[in-house]
């Protein structure tokens, strides 16, 4: 037996007790004549005790040891002179009989320490070292528990778990495919999927009217610091259902969540936001409404005073900081270089102080004092409010706003991790016209259907559509999406015509479920979460990456297993693919 014990388990009532423990070396003090170990597995650390008075042969032993050694230890333990009550063993501790090396270790590169001192790729390439670390360990636990937590209340409502393919066929909607070459089928090619959609749909056409799947999914997109290429869905889906059963049935299983995992009753409904509200007041489909500051539009108050940056502008918008009219000149000069840059992509920001001395502004120039107050009356300013003001193209300045409005947010402590608010995003638009394309783009997806009272319009009017589609957004980071689905082959085919698909394309690319449509295809709809995002946002943290355990890094790659790599000619020649610049060729 390696261990009888722990390293997370002792406690004063084992006193007296013999044990043997097995696990890392963290840390190694001498103080006098004796020495202090911290000995660590995924449990905990537990302190050991040499004293001077040991056998030369444990002193030899006990020389050689150095940070993260493995170790077996038995002895004695008893209750310790000072209690240390920031770890779970810190009443007792192990006073060493043996010790055995199991194995030896290099010096860590970098410190395995809650706050370590490893640069980030460092760290990444030692992954299995950082994954030592507390932080990590705490985040990976917490994924166990979600994952756990969900399956218990799916299993709860019927939800089957079923595994689809990992080898599917590549389309052209959505994200770029990562590809797979054939060699049995020389020139074709698999693609991995970007998410389960089609075949849970046939699911429900095959009767499984509850599925789910915590599944991995696949995107070769450009990269931003919350996207991995591969990331892990909460993937379901519903037979004989309407978008109220699909959002009753997922709050409930975000209440379980927030109930199980963290602890959390959330009583009452979630709100819900129509997407036109959401863009409206917070200039983005995934507000975070911890806090209120709603966008406030000025476009028709404030033209024709001869201010050219307003008088230009398509829209124009303002959000009023709490509290925030002492800011200092610096303050604002700061704010406003912000607002410029390129991600934000303003032209400058205009402000209207509403001090204890009076309104103070940067547009006094051309707004008289009652102007400016009639703006603030508009915006329900208070004294000691800041106004903040951008003006320009519409797209681009509520975007700004949006930011803006959540950077305030932070500076003012408005975005704290441990308070949740949960929204229901509903009534996306159906499509999204590209200029540069010149066609529709599914919003969701192509398999999403039209809001019912818009059938009407679908074919004429498309831009005015709306989805039956749905998102579920945690403080302000989008958690889930899904849609009640076309489930009629002949409506379908209407989605592809708008789409720009021929006929022909269609059913080159989604035959196999127009098809399957023909055989007694049942109304559902369903959902997908983002599991790596929502630990994230469960966890208070702004990166997924904690949450993943082999996480790549931001330019796609694994750092540890060094990936993508090349591969060999023979297997190039196996699969019957030739590089245009192979130097090896
Ligand atoms: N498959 C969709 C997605 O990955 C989610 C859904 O509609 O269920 O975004």
């Amino acid at each position: 037996m390696y261990r009888t014990h722990t390293c997370g388990e002792l406690r004063l009532e084992n006193n007296d007790n013999t044990v043997t423990l097995a696990g890392w070396i963290q840390r190694i003090r001498n103080l006098g004549g004796m020495t202090f170990i911290d000995l660590r597995d995924r449990y905990g650390i537990t302190q050991l005790v040499v004293n001077e008075h040991v056998s030369d042969e444990l002193k030899t032993i006990v020389k050689k040891l150095g940070r993260e050694f493995v170790v077996q230890v038995q002895g004695l333990v008893v209750k310790r002179q000072s209690p240390n009550n920031k770890i779970l063993t810190g009443e007792i501790e192990i006073v060493v009989e043996k010790i055995k090396i199991i194995n030896a270790s290099e010096l860590p590169p970098f410190t395995i320490e809650d706050e370590s001192d490893g640069g980030d790729e460092l760290r990444m390439k030692y992954r299995y070292l950082d994954l030592r670390r507390n932080p990590l360990l705490k985040a990976l636990e917490l994924r166990h528990r979600l994952a756990h937590e969900t399956r218990r209340y799916l299993n709860s409502q019927s939800f089957l778990e079923i595994e689809t393919p990992y080898l599917i066929k590549s389309t052209p909607e959505g994200a770029r495919d990562f590809i797979v070459p054939s060699r049995m089928n020389q020139g074709q090619f698999y693609a991995l999927p970007q998410s389960p959609q089609t075949f849970k749909q046939l699911l429900m056409v095959a009767g499984y009217d509850r599925y789910f799947q915590i599944v991995r999914c696949f995107r070769d997109e450009d990269l931003r610091a919350d996207r991995q290429p591969e990331f892990t869905q909460i993937d379901c889906e519903m037979a004989f259902v309407e978008r109220e059963d699909v959002l009753q049935t997922f709050e409930g299983l975000a209440k379980h969540l927030f109930k199980n995992v963290l602890d959390i009753d959330f009583t009452g409904q979630f709100p819900r936001m129509s997407y036109t509200d959401a863009m409206k007041y917070y200039g983005c489909d995934k507000p975070d409404i911890r806090f209120d500051m709603r966008i406030c539009e000025l476009t028709e108050n404030v033209k024709g005073k001869n201010f050219v940056m307003f008088d230009s502008a398509e829209y124009i918008g303002g959000i009023c900081a709490e509290g925030c009219a002492e800011y200092t000149r610096k303050q604002l000069d700061e704010l406003n270089e912000w607002v410029k840059r390129p991600q934000i992509g303003a032209k400058g920001l205009a402000y209207i102080k509403l001090g204890t001395d009076g309104i103070k502004s940067s547009i006094d120039k051309f707004y008289t004092p009652d102007e400016l107050q009639a703006i603030a009356d508009k915006m329900g300013a208070r004294q000691g409010d800041l106004i903040l003001v951008l003006a320009g193209n519409k797209k681009i300045t509520l975007g700004g706003l949006c930011e803006l409005r959540l950077e305030m947010g932070k500076r003012l402590g408005y975005r704290n991790n441990t308070k949740f608010a949960p929204l229901w995003v509903v009534d996306f638009p159906l499509f999204e016209y590209d200029d540069e394309t010149k066609r529709f783009y599914a919003m969701h997806h192509p398999f999403t259907s039209p809001h019912v009272d818009d059938l009407a319009i679908f074919e004429s009017n498309p831009a005015e559509v709306r989805a039956n589609a749905y998102d579920f957004v945690l403080n302000g980071v989008e958690i889930g999406g899904g849609s009640i689905r076309i489930h009629d082959a002949q409506v379908q085919k209407t989605m592809f015509k708008i789409l720009g698909f021929t006929d022909e394309d269609a059913q080159i690319q989604f035959g196999f479920l127009m098809n399957a449509f023909k055989f007694g295809a049942p109304p559902h709809g369903g959902i997908a979460f983002g599991l790596d995002r929502w630990c994230a946002v469960f966890g208070g943290s702004d990166s997924i990456r904690d949450y993943i355990a082999f996480p790549k890094n931001n330019s796609g790659r694994d750092m540890m297993i060094d990936s993508p790599a090349a591969i060999k000619q023979e297997q190039l020649d196996e699969l019957g693919i030739r590089l245009i610049d192979n130097p090896k060729a």
